[in-house]
């Protein structure tokens, strides 16, 4: 048996569709299920126990709209969850989301794509976007969970489905404030885990008129009711590269006759991230890495050809912007000598996500204001990519992390298939989100800038 967190019993129940009236009314210790090992999961809180972490924070029109929908917003992060879709086919998330916005009175505008919508709350010419991606992962999902997905072969393994909720929940509770000091939009963007999504949001004019932009990412090594910012870069520039090799092939006990694809490939293997450590500044966290080698069969022939997968990830804007001519230099430098003929294939991924000083301080002063000023912790940069990078390339912003850890039990990783959360998390992040707007409105309406973060 697998205990997540102890506070949960571990009673089985198999047959309860999760988005259903029954399971909202079950209480707790009736709603484990059983994974495909045959383990027995822990079974989730009902809908109207899960805690408001930051209950009583204000204002007090967010505090009523919480303890009103806190369970509607439970309900959606399980529907969703139970209904993913991989990247670009997320229709059915895009009409789930679109009828819950049109339902409390807003014009979600569908993207051209046909999946994702921008929609706005409030009014005036100030304007403040916050993202949430909506994609799930093509993984069979583990977990055992009640509202486990439904879709073979796709899971909502990266916490899309809570940001997606939590940036609906963001949007309804900001659509009951008796007033807004300016227009706040939403970015339900598709897409993300393909890396493209964010560019489409951008095309479609996502980001017209907005001062500053805002997301939160799910991070499952962070307790519940904590959320980590960073001044400066919080993911990494990551590219793919794939190298196919030619030679005519031959003896091995002729080398000299032939271009020795095999050695020519270990050339480069070892000899392009050593030349890549001397000719990039190393605080910039480059890192090639080869993550597949394919060539030859027999032990005495020389083959014919062989390819070479890896990615390319740097830390630095600046160094990301020079790493496909240096490539290319080096590369063909290397290979030179050898008579072995290549093609070189580069495809530039997303720019590391750099988070403005400015706009950090706005978060850090959103958080405070949700959660208390303890909430608020440093967090690292990932080498990971996020596709959020591509909207700080076009207006100032931030992106924060937002803790999912039940705080007892294994944390599971994002992108496994045992991934899941703890749904305390999908009230703490509308709170951070909303306070977040509030605080980076107030702070263009006053004319003012916000206090120096900590770097
Ligand atoms: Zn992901
Ligand atoms: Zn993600």
């Amino acid at each position: 048996m697998t205990v997540l967190d102890s506070r949960y019993d571990t009673q089985i129940q198999t047959d309860v569709d999760p988005d259903s009236e029954f399971a909202a009314a079950l209480p707790a210790g009736v709603s484990g299920a059983r994974s495909l090992l045959g383990e027995v999961a822990p079974a989730a809180p009902t809908m109207a126990e899960v805690e408001d972490i930051g209950a009583g924070h204000g204002p007090p029109w967010l505090d009523a709209w919480l303890a009103e929908h806190g369970a509607d917003v439970v309900r959606w992060r399980r529907h969703l969850h139970a209904h993913p879709e991989l990247s670009l086919q997320e229709y059915g998330t895009t009409a789930y989301l679109s009828e819950q916005l049109t339902a409390a009175g807003l014009r979600p505008r569908v993207l051209p794509s046909g999946t994702g919508l921008i929609c706005d709350v409030g009014s005036g010419p100030r304007c403040v976007a916050l993202r949430g991606d909506i994609d799930a992962l093509p993984l069979t999902e583990s977990t055992g969970a009640l509202y486990a997905s439904t879709v073979p072969g796709v899971t909502h393994a990266c916490g899309h489905d809570a940001h997606a909720t939590v940036l609906l929940g963001t949007a309804l509770a900001l659509a009951a404030a008796p007033s807004l000091p300016g227009r706040v939009r939403l970015l339900f963007q598709p897409a993300e885990e393909v890396m493209r999504g964010a560019l489409d949001v951008i095309a479609a004019g996502g980001l017209d008129g907005v001062d500053r932009v805002f997301g939160l990412h799910c991070d499952p090594r962070l307790e519940v009711g904590k959320v980590g910012t960073r001044v400066g870069a919080i993911t990494s520039a990551s590219d793919l590269m794939e190298i196919r090799f030619t030679s005519p092939g031959g003896h091995t006990s002729r080398p000299h006759l032939t271009g020795d694809l095999v050695h020519a490939m270990g050339t480069v293997i070892t000899g392009l991230p050593t030349l890549l450590s001397r000719r990039v500044d190393p605080r910039s966290s480059t890192v090639l890495v080869w993550g597949a080698v394919h060539a030859g069969e027999a032990p005495n022939a020389i083959p014919q050809d062989g390819v070479l997968r890896g990615t390319l990830r740097t830390g630095d804007h600046e160094t990301w912007e020079k790493l496909e001519p240096l490539i290319k230099e080096l590369v063909g430098a290397l290979l030179a000598p050898t008579g072995v003929s290549y093609e070189l294939w580069h495809q530039r991924g997303v720019p590391p996500l750099v988070n403005e000083r400015e706009s950090t301080a706005l978060i850090q002063a959103g958080v405070t204001a949700a959660l208390g000023d303890q909430a608020i912790v440093d967090t690292e940069q990932s080498s990971g990519g996020e596709d959020f990078g591509w909207y700080l390339e076009q207006a100032p912003g931030a992106f924060a992390r937002l803790g999912v850890w039940s705080g007892t039990g294994r944390q599971r990783d994002l992108h496994q298939p045992s991934f899941d959360l703890d749904e305390r998390a999908l009230l703490t992040g509308v709170r951070v989100l909303a306070h977040t707007a509030l605080a980076s409105l107030t702070a263009e309406s006053d004319g003012l800038g916000v206090g120096t973060a900590p770097a």
